[in-house]
């Protein structure tokens, strides 16, 4: 099983916090779309004819894009890829984007399902973030698309805002909880390098993020998921039985993708490559040049190193049995000898051949697959 991500690098202004790749203007839309077709069509041999499970529009925004621009793309990836019947095609949306017209056009496209954009339902967080969006917008979309017939539906959450008091962090799960919505990824408010938000701190524009804040929001997180019925499947997903992401578990179980547009990043099991972060370069070069990519071949000590790192993340555990036969005796034993101090901690358990982070593992789950590393 396959995937094909497409990065669509188009937003209506930079969110505060956000360091993908994005630029808050619409000028270059059509190069960029002839260069994604050029693109689509040369690198077909990346993913050997292996069907193709799950295609996901990332960005950016992809909500940006007209029904017909989503139509070519959609054909461009059909004549050239081995595309499954059950494909799950995820498309990421900004609810400023989304109205009512836009929602019945994406559920009569070929997009099967929606990833939102809500981060919080409160607007002063938003403002703190610098999201387009109101909370009240937030909630009437998530209304709307549910009546459009998005049953395989997704938003995202950020917890650790500082304008998000322990109370309002509970509102928002519990506001998600009685959507009915059988899908959420939260994420922790990190302060990247080089970010706007890591500006406005500095000079003190903005209130400091606290990690203790955030600790406190994850435990509530958990506390709250479980409590309904939700599965922790990895450390910033949470989804009823038969509505995990299929594209996410693809990255977590070391499938293959291929990565499409400027930025993104492809894994073929062996080596990984990464498309040029440049809007015109990528304009210039995709489907014309090998020089709109780098390329780096994974050593061993590598790929077991990305293996312990997605799959400690997630309700899959990692697997020592896996360990020894994809890279040998020597790396299982390593692994092992290495989780112990956590296992006399109890932040990881071992059930049968498997490491799993417990909950009080998962608050350290960077710090630990680190540990974990040989390389
Ligand atoms: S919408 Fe997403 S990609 Fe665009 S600026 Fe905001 S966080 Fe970044």
């Amino acid at each position: 099983m396959a995937g094909i991500y497409l990065h669509i690098p188009f937003c209506k202004q930079k969110c505060h916090y956000c360091n993908f790749f994005s630029i808050a203007s619409l000028k270059q839309k059509p190069d960029f779309l002839n260069a994604l077709k050029r693109e689509i069509a040369i690198q077909k041999a990346y993913l050997k004819n292996e069907g193709v499970q799950t295609i996901y529009f990332g960005g950016g925004t992809p909500s940006m894009l007209e029904k017909a621009e989503l139509n070519s793309i959609m054909e461009e990836l059909h004549k050239h890829y081995n595309i499954q019947p059950d494909v799950e095609i995820t498309l990421e949306a900004n609810p400023d984007d989304l109205s009512r017209e836009k929602l019945k056009i994406f559920a009569q496209s070929a997009i099967n399902r929606l990833s939102i954009g809500i981060q919080s339902f409160f607007d002063d967080d938003l403002n703190y973030l610098n999201r387009v969006h109101s909370a009240d917008h937030a909630k009437t979309v998530i209304d709307n698309a549910l009546d459009a017939g998005f049953e395989n539906l997704t938003i995202d959450l950020i917890y650790g805002i500082p304008t998000l008091t322990d109370k309002k962090w509970q509102q928002n799960i519990d506001y998600f909880l009685a959507s009915g919505i059988k899908h959420l990824s939260a994420y922790a408010l990190t302060v990247e390098p080089r970010t706007a938000l890591a500006h406005l701190i500095n000079k003190g524009k903005l209130k400091a993020v606290d990690e203790q804040q955030s600790v406190r929001h994850f435990e509530m997180l958990m506390q709250s998921m479980e409590a309904a019925g939700f599965v922790h499947y990895e450390i910033s997903n949470f989804a009823k039985p038969g509505h995990y992401s299929k594209h996410n578990s693809l990255y977590w179980i070391g499938g293959n993708y291929l990565g499409l547009g400027p930025s993104a990043h492809s894994y073929n099991g062996i080596s990984r490559q990464w498309n040029v972060s440049h809007l015109t370069k990528y304009i210039n070069e995709a489907g014309q040049s090998e020089s709109v990519f780098e390329k780096e071949e994974l050593t061993l000590d590598q790929r077991y190193d990305e293996y312990v790192m997605t799959s400690l993340r997630t309700s899959w555990g990692c697997d020592l049995e896996h360990i020894q036969n994809a890279f040998g005796k020597r790396y299982s034993q390593y692994c092992l000898s290495q989780a112990q101090a956590f296992l006399r901690e109890a932040k990881i358990e071992q059930r049968e051949n498997r490491l799993f982070l417990t909950q009080k593992g998962k608050l350290f789950a960077d710090g630990i697959a680190a540990e974990l590393f040989i390389d």
